[in-house]
């Protein structure tokens, strides 16, 4: 069998296979495998959720992704990193990360794949794919072509095309007639225009915990503004559900009573001002953009409580339109790709062209920040491992 795209959904199917007995070769246009695997979780590779579950997926069918999920948890990648002896701990809200450096999941990986009697051809082009006369597919590439009897596509999405993403896995699915969700750039930093850039002026660089929140979607983490607009772990969770023209809803600091704290400020010095209290429990400028915004300062004495309760309404349900995202050039990953309606669940297989599956990000199967899209390609691997 052949897969196409040695990344992290690719090697962990050739690992499955190949210790199924399967001949495997595994073809990469890049010259080293597991490129985002190197660069993913500032080099230490959140390379699971402890938590993950369909719910922390999104796709056109939200149960799609459950039987791979079920079938490979987890623990079962956690007990692999374990075996090889590689460190790691949970930094936050179940996010387990190496200890030392993400090259040990790809050392570790390469290590189970020349133990499978895997083969690998990095640097090598794929020219085309056809059928061929006898069942099975013949695959073109810049070493010369191969025939397999089963052909994997793992080439990812089309998330930082700087690193070699090519949107491969949705020719490919075009070629052979499979539908495809529309695609576009997730877990992104968004942009806002300039006249909203200028109201947010001198914020770049502060960050604050927000829960962040689109329709019934919500996550409380930090948030920071940038140069072009807002980022952080809790935008680029709600950038998967954004869409143009939508509002996105924030409740800064949610832990902060703002009415009891300026009330118990009237309380003990009167002559505070409101900004000064704030910027007690929030990053000056925060307060300073704040205090501009609803035109509440001056001495706290002299504010009245229901002016109190306006700030903390407004800290409650800030709404920001942004312009746009930051594209693929920064997106940690793509949302849609291959129609989960043309899949086998247990198998990735597609249903209309024997042999052929689709698997990890090229799949429209994507998931929250936190290790999660790591979990659906080792999940979405192994499941296709076992059967092609
Ligand atoms: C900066 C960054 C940080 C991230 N951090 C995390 C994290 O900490 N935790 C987490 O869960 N997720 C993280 N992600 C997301 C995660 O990296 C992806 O979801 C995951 O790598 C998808 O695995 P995949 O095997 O489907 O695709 P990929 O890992 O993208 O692998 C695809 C492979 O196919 C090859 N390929 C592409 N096109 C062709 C072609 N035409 N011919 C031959 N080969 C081809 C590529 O070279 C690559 O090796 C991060 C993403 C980015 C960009």
């Amino acid at each position: 069998m052949v897969i196409i795209g040695a990344g992290a959904a690719g090697m962990m199917c050739a690992i499955e296979a190949g210790r199924r007995g399967r001949r495997v070769l595994v073809i990469d246009h890049a010259k080293a495998p597991g490129e985002k695997i190197r660069i993913s979780g500032g080099g230490r590779c959140n390379f699971t959720n402890i938590h993950a579950g369909p719910k922390n997926f999104l796709s056109q069918n939200p149960h799609f992704c459950k039987s791979a999920l079920a079938r490979y948890t987890p623990r079962d990648f956690l007990d692999l990193v374990e075996r090889h002896g590689i460190a790691w701990h949970e930094k936050t809200l179940g996010q387990l990360f190496c200890d030392h450096s993400a090259k040990d999941i790809i050392a570790m990986l390469l290590k189970e794949m020349r133990e499978a009697g895997v083969e690998l051809r990095l640097s090598t082009e794929v020219t085309a794919i056809d059928r061929a006369a006898g069942g099975g597919f013949r695959i073109g590439t810049s070493n010369g072509p191969c025939d397999a009897a089963a052909l994997v596509i793992a080439t990812g999405g089309k998330s930082i095309p700087k690193m070699g993403a090519t949107g491969f896995a949705y020719r490919i699915a075009e070629q052979f007639g499979l539908r495809l969700v529309e695609t576009r750039p997730a877990l992104v930093p968004l942009t806002l225009d300039p006249q909203a850039l200028g109201l947010h002026e001198g914020m770049p660089g502060v960050s604050v915990e927000a829960v962040a929140g689109h329709g019934k979607a919500e996550f409380r983490e930090a948030m920071l503004f940038t140069h072009r607009g807002l980022s952080g772990p809790a935008i680029l969770q709600i950038s998967s559900y954004w869409r143009e023209g939508d509002d996105i809803t924030l409740h800064l600091q949610p832990d902060l009573d703002v009415v009891a704290v300026l009330a118990a400020a009237r309380a003990t010095n009167g002559r505070q001002a409101v900004q000064t209290v704030l910027a007690e429990h929030m990053p000056r400028k925060l307060a300073q953009l704040i205090v501009r915004q609803t035109g509440i300062d001056g001495p706290v004495a002299a504010v009245p409580g229901y002016r109190f309760a306006a700030l903390a309404e407004h800290m409650r349900r800030w709404k920001i339109r942004p312009a746009g995202s930051e594209g693929y050039r920064t997106a940690e990953v793509t949302l849609g790709g291959v129609d989960t309606d043309e899949l086998d669940s247990r198998t990735m297989a597609v249903k209309s062209v024997p042999g052929l599956h689709f698997i990890g990000e090229a799949v429209d199967v994507t998931g929250w920040l936190g290790g999660y899209n790591f979990q659906w390609a080792w999940a979405s691997g192994h499941a296709a491992g076992q059967a092609a």
